[in-house]
């Protein structure tokens, strides 16, 4: 559920109508919803209640200052991948004491970095990144918590580059030797082992693979618990959001037409399933979802600028492009596209909606249905709020575009649209061309 309506024709964000914004700001801009995101996160923290739960917000999907300043407010930590990542809490005003560091490629100065921040965790992904930790934790005579990162081999059944659960797969290390490499880690002098995470993908709609690697992985934490005083089990984030009836799925009874057994996965049947299996284990349990707690609460505002009618196709040409929203054209994904201003008397049309990039997969949708809109009018991107604005690029020379945080009836600009100086700020021309 989630806070986008119409209140009359108009498109609003809470009590906020979308027109007003892109008035004020211009397109394109992404739009937040902060009871959205509150209701995201006290909905999940309800539904598994029942446990010693942290939940650490997986910032890389919207790491906007404003939005790790709510979160923040609203207790989560961070699931951090980046020495960026961290720097970017600290300058939110929180701190990332119960956060943890995640990734692959951690490198020496992001280590020293979270050590000396007291990060709660670092999520561990290889032997040679354990033996890294305890050396720069040594240097520093600090002891650096870890979990080392299961994969649990379970197929998540989402897009291929979004899965990250099998064992063909970059991430984690495999079952069978987990063991072993805790017995490694725990030799280290500075390392303290704490916990076992895994994280099988993104985007899942369903609870059964979640279901399937928590059953999978929990005798093994079991075990583990008899040799190390373990305090937590991490089992990632991944859950997943409605794209296809996004303006729907803002409303309750959307979600009651579905039987039980047919309804996309919800927090409460998350809840439902995965409590009974963790709650026996008696350790904190950490969550690390992005996309669920903030996909819902953000939308992309942008202005038709031609109406291009060809032979057989139509093609709506507007002011945001791949640069901006990348993720139609680099997983094939679908965005629900609604017009800002409702009218029930004009005929639907059929089109392509497509960016101005010289590029042919700079295209939101392709044969999409939706009413007839043209030049300067504004159509919004429902579920934005997560994996937008944070791979948005500079690509063509565009600036990145505005961001709004909305609670209620208050608004505010919480990122300016980017200028064109800020993109070349960094840039010169080198002495041996002047
Ligand atoms: C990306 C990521 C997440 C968050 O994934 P969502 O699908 O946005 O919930 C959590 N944990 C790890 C390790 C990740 O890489």
């Amino acid at each position: 559920m989630h806070h986008f309506s119409y209140h009359g024709s108009s498109l609003h964000c809470e009590e906020v109508d979308l027109a007003e914004i892109a008035g004020l700001y211009g397109t394109p801009t992404y739009v937040y919803s902060a009871a959205t995101i509150t209701d995201n996160v006290t909905r999940l923290q309800r539904s598994l209640a029942d446990l010693d739960l942290q939940v650490c917000y997986a910032m890389k999907a919207n790491s906007s200052l404003a939005v790790l300043r709510l979160f923040a407010n609203l207790g989560t930590g961070f699931d951090l991948v980046s020495g960026g990542e961290i720097r970017r809490v600290l300058a939110a005003g929180a701190n990332i004491r119960s956060s943890v560091f995640a990734g692959v490629g951690k490198t020496e100065e992001e280590i020293e970095l979270a050590l000396q921040e007291g990060v709660y965790a670092f999520h561990v992904e290889s032997e040679p990144e354990l033996a890294r930790i305890n050396h720069v934790a040594g240097r520093l005579g600090l002891t650096a918590r870890i979990a080392i990162r299961i994969n649990p081999d379970v197929d998540a059944k989402t897009h291929a580059k979004i899965t990250t659960g099998k064992s063909d797969n970059k991430f984690g290390i495999p079952m069978s030797v987990a063991a072993e490499a805790y017995g490694a880690a725990a030799k280290l002098p500075n390392i303290k082992v704490a916990g076992v995470q895994m994280h099988i993908g993104s985007q899942l709609t369903s609870v059964g693979p979640f279901r399937e690697a928590v059953e999978k992985v929990v005798p093994f934490v079991a075990q583990l618990q008899r040799e190390h005083a373990l305090e937590y089990f991490s089992i990632g984030g991944g859950i997943g959001i409605i794209y296809e009836d996004a303006l729907a799925s803002g409303q309750a009874d959307w979600w009651e037409r579905f039987s039980e057994d047919e309804r996309p996965l919800t927090p409460e049947l998350y809840g439902a399933v995965l409590s009974p299996l963790l709650q026996p284990l008696g350790l904190k349990i950490l969550l690390e979802p992005g996309r669920f707690l903030i996909g819902n609460a953000g939308v992309m505002l942008s202005r038709v600028e031609y109406l291009k009618r060809g032979a057989n196709k139509n093609f709506l040409v507007i002011d945001a492009a791949m640069n901006d929203l990348a993720r139609p054209s680099m997983y094939d994904s679908y965005h629900e596209i609604v017009p800002v201003e409702r009218d029930t008397s004009r005929a639907a049309m059929v089109a392509d909606v497509v960016g101005p990039i010289c590029e042919s997969g700079d295209c939101f949708a392709k044969g999409r249905e939706l009413q007839s809109v043209g030049e300067g009018e504004l159509v919004a991107f429902l579920s934005a709020g997560a994996y937008g604005f944070t791979m948005a690029s500079n690509y063509n020379t565009r600036g990145r575009p505005a961001e709004v945080l909305v609670r209620g009836s208050a608004f505010e600009l919480v990122h300016e649209r980017e200028s064109f100086e800020r993109q070349i700020a960094g840039e010169k021309i080198p002495g041996f061309l002047a």
